[in-house]
């Protein structure tokens, strides 16, 4: 039976688990080999996964699984999701949906954000978070690669409220070099499909020399669809095959950014201390309206949110922003 999940349409049976290894096929359905096994629960800031324009100073709860349909050379995960998940299910902790939604009210989390692999390799499960969660008001954040099939990618769009896609180039060339996957079409049209239904954010890891050449067609294209849709530059640190790579310059990718920045509204540039490029200016009038501190590999934080009502205070521009500032954080964040 074909699993439809994601572009690679693998055939399944009780003993083909597919490309991602999450997934068999008996009795005419598709099963989760783990559902409701979890390799993570912890405590995070939105800012940190990154999301800059989603419910900002938030207290998250994120989680993952094992397993992905993507093969990075540069995986930063690749413990988890490039292992082979049989081998790590005794590692991981097996929890219900309701369960885990419970810890995270319990934690006074704001939302659940699913971060550590593809969300794709778990779908049955997570569509079952989804009810729990909405039955506690939380709202459900992913990153993604977005190499989903159409009917999987609405999956997605039902799922989460706020998406992070990974876009880790603009070629295909790149893709079946680095990625292991043979086309960049389907993650393009999911960009565009989600960019109208959903709050997206898109990340591009950058490896120096390898696709900071693609940094113009990637603005271009997502300018395209919205010039306000906010674009994270990763500096991305040699990981997994890669680790003998050289560590991309900071001087050069934010001098390749130049042209980046004149045609979308919102270009951050960070994955490093103390990164300059980590704040918004106000589309309409350039004022600073969000400050932010890069602590590097994911680390930033919520400075200043110096908006009122998701508006700059100076011109009154509506600042893009899914969701409020949490405010029972806003006094910490501001001290
Ligand atoms: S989700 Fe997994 S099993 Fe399904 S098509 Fe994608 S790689 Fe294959």
């Amino acid at each position: 039976m074909r699993c439809t999940y994601c572009e690679w349409r693998c055939e399944l049976d009780r003993e083909r688990y597919g490309v991602c290894r999450m997934y068999y096929a008996e009795a005419g359905a598709i099963h989760e080999r783990y559902p409701n096994r979890w390799s993570t629960y912890a405590m995070s800031r939105v800012e940190s996964l990154p999301f800059y324009h989603a419910y900002p100073g938030s207290r998250v709860m994120t989680i993952g699984t094992s397993g992905c349909n993507f093969s990075c050379r540069y995986c930063s995960n690749g413990y988890i999701a490039r292992r082979d998940p049989a081998e790590q299910t005794e590692a991981m902790y097996e929890l219900s949906t309701a369960e885990l939604v419970r810890m995270a009210v319990k934690l006074e989390c704001h939302a659940i954000v699913f971060n550590v692999n593809e969300p794709t390799v778990s779908l049955p499960s997570l569509i079952d978070l989804k009810v729990q969660a909405d039955k506690a008001g939380l709202p459900l954040g992913c990153l993604t690669n977005a190499y989903t099939t159409e009917e999987a990618t609405g999956l997605l769009a039902e799922i989460f409220d706020f998406i992070n896609i990974g876009l880790k180039g603009f070629t295909s060339a790149f893709h079946q070099e680095y990625i292991g996957v043979p086309d960049v079409a389907p993650i393009l049209r999911n960009i565009r499909s989600l960019a109208a239904r959903r709050h997206v954010e898109v990340t591009t890891p950058i490896i120096q020399g390898v696709n900071d050449a693609d940094i113009e067609a990637i603005a271009t294209f997502l300018s395209g669809i919205d010039r306000e849709i906010p674009w994270h530059v990763f500096r991305l640190l040699p990981e997994h095959e890669m680790k003998d790579s050289a560590y991309p310059s900071i001087e050069a990718i934010d001098k390749a950014l130049s042209g980046a920045r004149a045609r979308l509204a919102y270009v951050y540039f960070h994955n490093f201390v103390g990164s300059q490029w980590v704040n918004s200016a106000c589309p309409g009038c350039g004022q600073t309206v969000i400050e932010r501190i890069s602590l590097g590999c994911g680390g930033d934080k919520l400075k200043h949110f110096l908006c009122a009502e998701n508006r700059c205070p100076q011109c009154g521009y509506a600042i893009r922003m899914h969701g409020a500032l949490v405010s029972k954080f806003h006094k910490e964040v501001a001290s």
